[in-house]
């Protein structure tokens, strides 16, 4: 008999955009689209963005508003609610409790694993900490650990230990190059074609 199964989803670009850079776009701080593309040391990255944020005097709240109002992707609570009937779910993301808090609201407050902001006693954001690194892969590790038949799926780079780590893994709607060079995970590009390949992989009911 399968062991239980859980499912494990990245968020920004599965379930919800880009946050940082929906944010810049709602903003119109075109500063805040660079990346780690672009910037490769996170660290260095978002002390830049937390300057940036400073600068323009934006409290908590006020991200918050904004977050709220980009929303999560067409059909992604309604693919969150079709997989929490049939598995367990649990978000493993590289962002922050408190920018997915108003993302969370709307997906009915599924699982997350993410990292923190420290806030100060005027709402600015002073600092963030990152749990652990490489979240992602020992989340799935520790859950296989626990004995549960572990699925993932995810979009870029930082999911790809992940991917790899869990039992089957996916790509949902990866950039063309990554699926060159990971071709063991298969691209799906539909919330459709990601509940097909969940239910064929777990034993899932249709
Ligand atoms: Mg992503």
């Amino acid at each position: 008999m399968q062991n239980p199964v859980i499912v494990c989803l990245d968020l920004e670009g599965v379930l919800v955009p880009e946050i940082w850079v929906n944010f810049a776009v709602k903003t119109g701080i075109d500063e805040l689209k660079i990346t780690t593309r672009e910037m490769p040391d996170y660290d260095a990255l978002m002390t830049r963005r937390l300057n940036i944020l400073a600068q323009h005097g934006f409290t908590l709240a006020d991200i918050q508003s904004v977050i709220d109002a980009m929303g999560p992707m067409e059909g992604a609570a309604d693919f969150v609610a079709w997989l929490r009937e049939r598995a367990q779910v649990i978000i493993l993301s590289d962002t922050f409790y408190e920018f997915a808090l108003p993302l969370m609201r709307q997906l009915g407050y599924p699982t997350i694993f993410c990292n923190q902001l420290e806030i100060g006693t005027n709402g600015r954001i002073v600092n963030y900490k990152l749990r652990q690194p490489n979240q992602k892969k020992h989340a799935v590790a520790a859950l296989k650990n626990l004995n549960f038949h572990v699925m993932a799926a995810g979009d870029a780079y930082n999911d790809t230990a992940m991917l790899g780590e869990a039992h089957a893994g996916f790509f949902f709607r990866p950039p063309d190059h990554l699926p060159k060079e990971f071709p063991q995970f298969p691209v799906t590009r539909t919330y459709a074609e990601l509940q097909e390949q969940f239910r064929k992989a777990g034993g899932l009911k249709a």
